[in-house]
Formats: C-alpha cells, structure tokens, sequence
C-alpha cells in the first residue's frame, strides 16, 4: 500500500492535469469535488451517489437544525437566492484546505492482519486500525461517517474549500488506512497540500445504560507532536461542539465533559502537525440515536454542524 502522502502528491498531478474537467459544475450554486479524492485503490464511484444539498429546504418538524449549512450570521434560513448567489460568489474559504478523516474502512474486518499490524501512535504503537462500530441493525460506523464525510466536503467546497479525504472509497474490499497515515495527512511536510485544519470523524458503540450523545476530542499534549497544535486544536473541538449543540445535538451522557474530551492515546491527533480534532458523533449502539445516524435527515444535520463548526474555526 503506497503511503497516504504519495496519494495526496499524485491527487495533486491528477488536479493539475485535469484541471476543470474533473470537477465540472453541475449547476450554477454546485461544484463537484471528485478530484480531491485521494485515489486509493478501485476508482470511487461514492461521490455521485450523494443527494446534492442545495436545495435543502428549511428543516422539518423533526430537524433541529434550520438554516443553511458550512456558513455563519449571513446564512439565514430567510436567505434569499440572491443572497446566497452572493455569498457563493465570494467563496468564503477560498484557498482554505481542509482534512477529513472518516473514521475506519468498511472492509477492515475482513483484514486483520493488515488492520493488526502495529504502526506508529505518537511515541508508542498501536494497531493500525480497528473495525469500527455498528448499530444494532448492522449499519457501519464506516458507512455512516463516509456520508457525513462526503456532505461536509460538499458544503465547505460550496464555499471554496478544497477538501481532501483520508479514504477514497467506503468499500468491503478494502482496508486503511492505519492511523499513522490518517495523522499524518496534510501535514507541512507530506507532499500535497498542506491542511489549515482536519477533522477526524467517528461514532461510538457502547450498551452502557443510557449512553447517548456526542463528544469531541482534542489531542491532549505529548512532548514533541501536539505541544505545537494543543490551543488551536483545543478552539476548533470547542467550536465543533458549539455548533453540535446548536445543532440540536445533545452533549455525551457517559463520557467526556460537557461534550468536550482531550486525550493523548489517539495516532490520529497525536501524528498531526495541523490543528485537528476528532468527533465521535454518538452512540451506534443506542437505537434512538442510530435512527439519526441512519437516515438521511440525520447525516444532513450532523455534516451541516460539523461544516459550521469548521467555518467557525477557519474564520
Ligand atoms: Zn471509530
């Protein structure tokens, strides 16, 4: 397996080779983002089976979450479509580039060796990966944060933020990459572009009674990774959390503090170099929350506090 940073330089080729026809509009307030997937293994076919999401309307009695997503004070649900030619116009994270990292691939399970495999965590080793978590009725963690990942993309590019994913495709047939590889993407010194930010997303599975809930993790500080990153990263957990809860989201019932948690044992923060945080969403295993995580609804409004957030944090 060719390292993530080889992937990023050759995505980089790849961009400047194809230039607009990779990521040919598809109407005036849509642009395609294709070409910043990192091209890992089969070529992906993922990024067309998402809903565009322009034309979200105002949410539901069931959404907690109006307005418009990956954008601030000017985006009102009252927006009118002048407004919003406007604001897309500017492109307000223009030149900005973003990191996500979609937690696990969906078929890690079927790799043990490769995902067992110890890699380097941030002065110790850990596995390279693990499965990930499910709902009850089988819905992977893998699958759920693939969407969320892909509508967060799409809303931050709507806004002129180039956007890189950490994995290409959401596949059965395919593993990785580890959490090295994961920590280290978009580092100043990995080739491709460097990343004013990366957000690594996941979702929980425990039956512990009432466990429900998001939370937010910063790296905590090791000597020699995160000392450098610890007060930009521990701004964007908060901000992530902010809109989270704005969002209708409520703060985890079993762990962390008031949705905010900061640890040291993780490769995926401890190997970054850019302000990062990773976002463990809720709680799989809790059949109302993975009713959220399941549906489409659900997905738009996780992807809308999580692009908010790193607006957030960017401006
Ligand atoms: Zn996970």
């Amino acid at each position: 397996m060719t390292s993530l940073a080889a992937r990023i330089a050759a995505v980089v080729a790849v961009v400047v080779g194809l230039g607009a026809a990779g990521g040919a509009a598809l109407g005036v307030l849509e642009v395609r983002g294709d070409v910043d997937l990192l091209p890992i293994g089969s070529p992906t076919q993922d990024a067309d089976g998402v809903p565009e999401e322009t034309a979200e309307a105002p949410s539901g009695t069931d959404s907690p979450t109006p307005g418009e997503p990956g954008t601030t004070e000017q985006t009102e649900p009252t927006e009118t479509p002048e407004r919003r030619e406007e604001r897309e116009r500017r492109k307000p994270l223009a030149g900005r580039v973003v990191v996500l990292d979609p937690g696990h691939q969906l078929g890690n399970s079927r790799f043990p060796r490769e995902i067992g495999a110890p890699v380097d965590a941030g002065g110790f080793e850990k596995p390279c990966n693990t499965t990930g978590t499910s709902t009850d009725g089988g819905y992977a963690e893998a699958t759920f944060v693939w969407e969320v990942a892909l509508r967060v993309r799409r809303l931050l590019e709507r806004d002129g933020a180039r956007v890189l994913l950490t994995r290409d495709s959401n596949s059965e047939d395919e593993w990785g990459p580890c959490v090295d590889d994961r920590g280290r993407a978009g580092n100043p010194d990995e080739p491709g572009p460097t990343a004013d930010v990366k957000l690594s997303i996941h979702a929980d599975g425990t039956y512990a009674d009432g466990a429900r809930g998001f939370h937010v993790i910063a790296p905590g500080r090791v000597e020699g990774y995160t000392d450098d990153i610890g007060a930009e990263s521990l701004d964007l957990a908060v901000a992530l959390r902010d809109r989270l809860v704005a969002g209708g989201f409520v703060v985890s019932t079993y762990t962390a503090e008031d949705g905010l948690d900061v640890r040291t044992d993780l490769g995926t923060l401890n190997l970054s170099d850019v302000p990062t945080a990773m976002v463990e969403l809720g709680n799989m295993r809790d059949p109302a929350e993975a009713e959220v995580m399941t549906s489409e609804q659900g997905q738009r409004q996780y992807a809308r506090a999580l692009a908010r957030g790193l607006v957030t944090y960017l401006r």
